[in-house]
């Protein structure tokens, strides 16, 4: 069940909105607008072709009761099912669309976000590690976490799966931090044992005990989810590999959040590391890590074999373009992955992505899937940003559309956010080529408001 009990909404700009009230007495609210949101993926098809896989309504209607969705179509047919005392706000010229989902990032690494570095490992030592030895004290990783979910809103992100550090505080302070926001936040204590810091080194036991006190505090509650979080192989003794397993064995409902196959240096260390193992991702099938809604990021240098079995483990794979562009890592070949079966979301990766913008990061992936000769369509664009990423984390029966049912997490884009925006807009002749221009020249400043089960906890002044 979703958690009802909404925490105070703290966001000035919010709520002092007109007609924004969270709530009136009778909990029902209604949004007009013009109403965008994914039943399946689109694929590469034309507007035409995909119109099985999305629903559009130019004048449209959202019809929430205690947060939750109870309709969504035409505004002239949902309108006059509003009971008596509905609040309303009216958002006609802006599109509604189901809140983003960023299927990887790490909060601990917002003030490293846009350093240089020759190439992943590099990176990690010399900016990664020592930003994330702060987060041992509570207060730097409260004051993090408010910054960080602050971010996520004003770039319309409502759900992310996200890397803490080494220290349970940083967990505790982030999942806190969520749950007075009602902001759906997976994440979870990263576990590394080995080739890094010792100040940031913890040991297969401890990481065992520490993981384990983390998800029986914390799973479940409101809307958060733990998931077990070793870095990378390279970073974890098999010893620590196989204490991972052992939680994945124990809480079924608890997915795993790593790294793959990312960097060609990277991949020649784990063979190294592992001389026995076929592959990369085949060490983590070796100590049971694959299964379903978990998420690894990057993949790039996966072959046939990894792809299939990250297909039939229902584990999805999280593209991080802005992140492979910046680090120099590669060119993650999207339809190759997609046609294997494999379930993808999108991931900004800050700080080795460029932004948290996810408008920013499907103007990456269009591009870098374009340098593997796939033209990505814009409607496959916003369904990987929105029901592929719920899908990912097997949260779509709570997120990731507006079917009944559902928690109304959504945002609010404007079309005329930049005097190029506008401009370009305004010559723009279909929906497809509205939201390619989002994605190509929009960033936060084209959300306009991100509501989090119904309540506005950003809205652009
Ligand atoms: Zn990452």
């Amino acid at each position: 069940m979703p958690e009802r009990q909404m925490p105070t909404n703290t966001n000035r700009d919010a709520a002092a909105m007109p007609g924004a009230q969270a709530a009136t007495p009778s909990g029902w609210q209604l949004f007009r607008g013009e109403i965008l949101h994914f039943l399946d993926d689109p694929g590469p098809a034309t507007e035409g072709e995909a119109a099985h896989a999305f629903v559009h309504h130019a004048d449209g209607g959202l019809l929430l009761e205690n947060g939750v969705v109870r309709r969504c179509g035409a505004w002239a047919e949902v309108a006059p099912t509003a009971p008596a005392g509905t609040s309303s706000v009216d958002y006609s010229g802006r599109l509604i669309l189901p809140g983003f989902v960023d299927t990887h990032i790490h909060y601990p690494q917002t003030d490293i976000i846009a350093s240089p570095g020759r190439g992943l490992l590099d990176w990690l030592d010399r900016y990664a590690f020592p930003a994330e030895r702060r987060f041992g004290d509570p207060a730097v990783a409260q004051e993090a976490a408010e910054f960080f979910c602050d971010e996520l809103l004003r770039n319309g992100t409502t759900t992310a799966l996200v890397f803490g550090t080494v220290h349970p505080q940083s967990v505790d302070a982030l999942f806190s931090v969520a749950l007075r926001r009602g902001l759906r936040i997976v994440t979870g204590k990263v576990m590394m044992d080995r080739n890094c810091p010792e100040f940031l080194r913890d040991t297969a036991q401890s990481s065992f005990d520490d993981s384990k006190r983390l998800i029986e505090r914390w799973q479940g509650v409101g809307r958060l989810g733990y998931a077990i979080t070793p870095r990378f192989a390279a970073t974890s003794t098999e010893e620590q590999l196989a204490v991972a397993g052992a939680l994945a064995r124990e809480f079924p409902a608890v997915p795993v959040h790593s790294h793959v196959a990312e960097n060609t240096a990277e991949v020649a260390l784990i063979r190294e590391l592992y001389p026995r193992s076929r592959s990369y991702l085949d060490v983590y099938d070796h100590y049971g890590l694959l299964k379903p809604h978990s998420v690894y990021a990057h993949g790039i240098y996966l072959d046939g074999n990894d792809r299939r079995r990250m297909a039939e483990s229902a584990t999805a794979l999280s593209f991080c373009p802005s992140s492979n562009l910046f680090l120099g890592s590669g060119l993650l070949d999207l339809r190759e992955v997609i046609d294997s079966g494999v379930r993808v979301g999108i991931g900004s990766d800050v700080g080795g992505g460029t932004s948290f913008s996810l408008l920013r990061t499907l103007g990456a992936a269009y591009q870098v899937a374009h340098l593997n000769g796939y033209l990505m369509s814009p409607l496959q664009a916003f369904y990987l940003a929105t029901l592929a990423g719920a899908q990912a984390l097997g949260l779509e029966a709570q997120i990731g559309n507006f079917a009944a049912g559902k928690e109304a997490d959504f945002i609010v884009l404007d079309p005329a956010a930049t005097p190029l925006l506008a401009r370009r807009m305004a010559t723009a002749q279909s929906l497809a080529e509205r939201l390619f221009l989002w994605m190509t020249l929009g960033d936060d400043r084209a959300v306009a408001a991100s509501h989090v089960m119904g309540k506005p906890q950003w809205t652009r002044a």
